[in-house]
């Protein structure tokens, strides 16, 4: 018999009923006289908004479900949660592994908290976890001071499904987040592929941590990042390295003039610090403030988050239909064969999916 806490349905999902617990000698008598209750979307609603960590953790765990029945919960309670969102600043910090952001995370948490008050949540989109099933970036253990904090809420990257579908979970956990009364949210990230333009259509101010190196990072930095950041900070500016990545600031600097304005009117800076020895965290966060501050003088900080509500809308359109697509029982039976015949050399990719598509537009159509 499966355990109560390995089952889907009862994960999440389940909140003491008010009655006082026992000391637990067989989990199973859970199930009977001291049953959980099924939280309603109102009981979500009302928890996150009081600012209950367990609730606001359980809703999570509920949007990322894929079952369509917490779905249906998820999505109700986000809708409701919306009117309480939005009053935060959101950060995204993206570097390759190794450039040290769970360091600077922990570091810069730290400062904002200990600078502002409020409360910090750290999310994750890391899409590399599906193929270990396990999510790597947000993992509490990275964050040593952070994860024993009373004001900051850490989760790992959802790790089921696209890179479109995990962007969207983490999407959707910044407005239960933000209901919740976390009034800093960082999003971290890895700096490949296309997670960074997610990260990037999810925040206030795109934080860039890069490494100096042999003089010659600039060439090995895609063209997409520079035209996104906001900000680049030159991370392990200490002992030896110093020189290295002065250098390395400057060639940014440099760089970055090459490329049009972009249209906040903010020229990105680069910086340097140490996320390990906390040197330069003050100075990072003092730029990150000031252009806050100038975006919501000028109009962009209110323009650049109404135009990611229609960025996700479309997203959210395309996620459906590839979703509505793939899970169709014609289509699911029909793609094995439709893929032998492109391998063999039978029909092209081209017609294949015309095929395909067809068939299911028949279908949806009937
Ligand atoms: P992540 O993979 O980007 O999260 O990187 P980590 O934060 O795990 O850091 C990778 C390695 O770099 C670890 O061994 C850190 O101790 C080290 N590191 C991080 N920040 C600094 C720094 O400011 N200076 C130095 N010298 N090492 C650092």
């Amino acid at each position: 018999m499966e355990h109560p806490e390995n089952n889907e349905e009862y994960k999440g999902l389940t909140v003491n009923s008010g009655v006082e617990q026992p000391a637990i000698v067989n989990p199973y008598l859970r199930r009977g006289r001291f049953a959980r209750r099924q939280l309603s979307a109102s009981d979500y609603v009302e928890g996150i908004v009081k600012g209950n960590v367990t609730i606001l953790g359980q809703a999570v765990t509920l949007v990322e479900s894929t079952s369509p029945a917490h779905q249906a919960i998820a999505q109700e309670v986000i809708e409701r949660c919306l009117p309480y969102s939005g009053k935060s600043i959101r950060v995204g910090i993206s570097g390759v592994p190794g450039a040290g952001k769970s360091t600077s995370i922990d570091e810069f948490g730290i400062h904002v908290l200990e600078r502002t008050g409020g409360k910090l949540a750290v999310l994750a989109i890391d899409p590399s976890s599906e193929k270990t099933k396990g999510s790597i970036l947000g993992d509490k253990t990275r964050m040593e001071k952070l994860s024993v904090h009373p004001d900051s809420f850490i989760r790992p990257s959802p790790s089921a499904g696209s890179l479109g579908g995990v962007a969207r979970k983490t999407r959707e956990t910044i407005i239960l987040c933000e209901a919740a009364g976390f009034d800093k949210i960082f999003v971290e990230t890895v700096g490949v592929g296309q997670s960074e333009t997610a990260c990037h259509s999810m925040v206030d101010f795109f934080l860039v941590i890069q490494l100096a190196g042999t003089g010659d990072e600039l060439q090995g930095i895609k063209r997409g990042i520079m035209e996104m950041a906001d900000g680049i900070v030159i991370n392990k500016c200490d002992g030896d390295n110093v020189d290295a990545c002065h250098l390395a600031a400057r060639q940014f600097q440099n760089a970055l003039h090459l490329f049009p304005m972009p249209e906040s009117g903010w020229l990105p800076r680069v910086l340097c610090y140490s996320g390990f020895y906390g040197l330069g965290i003050k100075e990072v966060w003092d730029m990150i403030y000031e252009y806050v501050d100038f975006v919501k003088a000028n109009g962009y900080f209110e323009h650049r988050r109404a135009e990611q509500a229609k960025y996700w809308m479309y997203e959210s359109i395309n996620e459906q239909l590839r979703n509505s697509f793939y899970n169709h029982p014609t289509i699911a039976s029909l793609l094995p064969a439709a893929e032998r015949s492109v391998l063999d050399g039978q029909k092209t990719s081209f017609v294949a999916a015309k095929n395909l598509l067809e068939t299911y537009l028949r279908i949806i159509q009937a």
